[in-house]
């Protein structure tokens, strides 16, 4: 029947890199087994064919000194000195014929190659190849050579030692390859396991945040820098989710909370009305109230939902020419009245226009709820000056307002631009917290920025910046 085995290979980055170390280390090793191999045979061949042809050389130079007798005679010497096993040599005429050889009982196989005597005879001077026998492991090489006139000597000599050595360098070769590859997969993967261990830590921490808390972070090694690289910009991350999360986390408490407030008191206020209604209550004035409560409530959702469209861009901003002295002034007279009635001085000094481009309406509310702070957080008597001036640079316009008031505390500076935040010491001032969120959200959309400084006790310095509107 037939079945199919499936191999499950572990999916793990460190096994991959592993497989593919083992795999390249294999194959260059077979590459230098290859190269070598070759290098090895061809210079054996080599060495021997000019053992050979040395060989041959001498017998021509004895036939042509001393004669085909003294040939024939050196040719048996040679062949029992060097072992019948090992040489044999074959006189041969032109047409092939041979007439004379050594001991040829070990060579009986071995027969006269007619081609490579004629090539002899066409010129070449000496013509070589290797023969295997069957039943035997090593091979023999044969030479053909010229040694005087018609008389061609076959020279054949057995391989047994190059294959030998050869074999020899093959199991060597493969033991010792073997061991390094065995100690380079090790190492590899020793080596992989090391290299990876940050990203498991990476991996670990985000488990971890996932089960627990946002506060964990991935421990900073110096042994690896591209993985420290990894664990800080995670860490950093970390930092920005977190911030992010308490953030939505308060301004969902205060949402609740400033929410409340209102639906408590319409709630009463209908509770009121059924509870009077039997006794004959006056109806107008809860309505009026239910009326009051549900504008602030209104007003809240509008604002939130300005400051969110601010926040992504500027929206349906409508823009002009504005001149930033102007809009000041104007909220300076508005809230002027207000000032007086709670006995703080309120001052304008815009000693030149400030023009800039953008939303005329957006632009006065942003310094309405600017100079209203300043009034609802200045207790009198106090003074409040509103002030028009250039930056250093003169690419900015700026417009601060600086009250003698309660200040803000050191911890709660960098919050007060949140939504929904109010310093604890102006929660009786009433308001919702949403006042500094939306004029931050309009300098934004504008390119502009707010910056806020600050003495708890001694006041508070709100400046408004603006890109200059550039002359054309
Ligand atoms: P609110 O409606 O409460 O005034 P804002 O967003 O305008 O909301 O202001 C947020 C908080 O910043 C205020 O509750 C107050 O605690 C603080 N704050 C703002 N302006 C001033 C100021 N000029 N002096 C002191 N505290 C201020």
């Amino acid at each position: 029947m037939p079945f199919a085995i499936k191999i499950e290979l572990p999916r793990s980055l460190s096994f991959r890199l592993t497989l593919w170390y083992g795999i390249i280390f294999l194959l260059s090793s077979c590459l230098a087994f290859l190269f070598f191999y070759v290098l090895i045979s061809t210079s054996l061949k080599q060495r021997l064919d000019s053992r050979l042809s040395d060989k041959i050389s001498e017998f021509e130079a004895i036939y042509n000194l001393q004669g085909l007798e003294e040939v024939k005679s050196a040719a048996l010497i040679e062949s029992q000195a060097a072992g019948e096993k090992k040489i044999f040599f074959r006189l041969l005429y032109a047409s092939g014929v041979a007439f004379s050889s050594s001991n040829m009982s070990y060579w009986q196989e071995i027969g006269i190659n007619r081609k490579a005597v004629a090539m002899l005879v066409k010129g070449r001077s000496r013509v070589y190849e290797t023969l295997t026998l069957a039943g035997r492991p090593d091979r023999v090489r044969i030479a053909y050579g010229i040694i005087g006139r018609g008389v061609v000597v076959q020279l054949g000599y057995s391989m047994e030692n190059d294959t030998s050595f050869i074999a020899i360098f093959k199991k060597i070769f493969l033991i010792t390859m073997s061991v390094l590859i065995l100690t380079a997969v090790l190492a590899g993967w020793f080596m992989a396991r090391r290299a990876l261990s940050g990203v498991e830590a990476v991996t670990r921490t985000a488990q971890q945040i996932s089960e627990s808390d946002l506060s964990r972070r991935v421990p900073i090694t110096s042994r690896h820098e591209e993985i420290d690289r990894l664990a800080v910009t995670f860490n950093q991350m970390l930092d920005r989710i977190e911030k992010l999360v308490v953030g939505i986390r308060e301004m969902g408490d205060n949402i609740a909370h400033d929410l409340k407030s209102p639906v408590a008191r319409i709630r009463g206020m209908a509770e009121l009305s059924i509870s009077d209604s039997s006794c004959g209550g006056n109806d107008e004035t809860l309505a009026g109230s239910t009326i009051e409560e549900c504008d602030r409530l209104l007003d809240m959702i509008n604002t939130m939902l300005m400051i969110s469209k601010s926040d992504a861009g500027a929206g349906d901003a409508n823009m002009e020419l504005v001149d930033m002295a102007e809009v000041a002034c104007g909220a300076a007279a508005l809230f002027g009245p207000l000032a007086e009635d709670k006995g703080v001085s309120l001052n304008c000094n815009m000693p030149e226009p400030l023009m800039v481009e953008g939303d005329l309406k957006m632009l006065q509310r942003a310094i309405a709820n600017l100079v209203d702070n300043a009034i609802k957080y200045t207790p009198s008597p106090g003074d409040i000056d509103i002030r028009g001036f250039h930056d250093k640079d003169n690419e900015k316009i700026n417009v601060s307002i600086k009250d003698s008031g309660i200040g803000i505390d050191t911890d709660d500076l960098p919050k007060i631009f949140n939504r929904f935040f109010r310093c604890d010491q102006s929660r009786a001032a009433g308001g919702s917290g949403l006042g500094l969120s939306l004029a931050r959200a309009i300098a934004h959309v504008h390119g502009g920025e707010i910056h806020v400084e600050s003495t708890p006790g001694n006041g508070s310095v709100f400046t408004f910046s603006l890109p200059r509107m550039q002359s054309s």
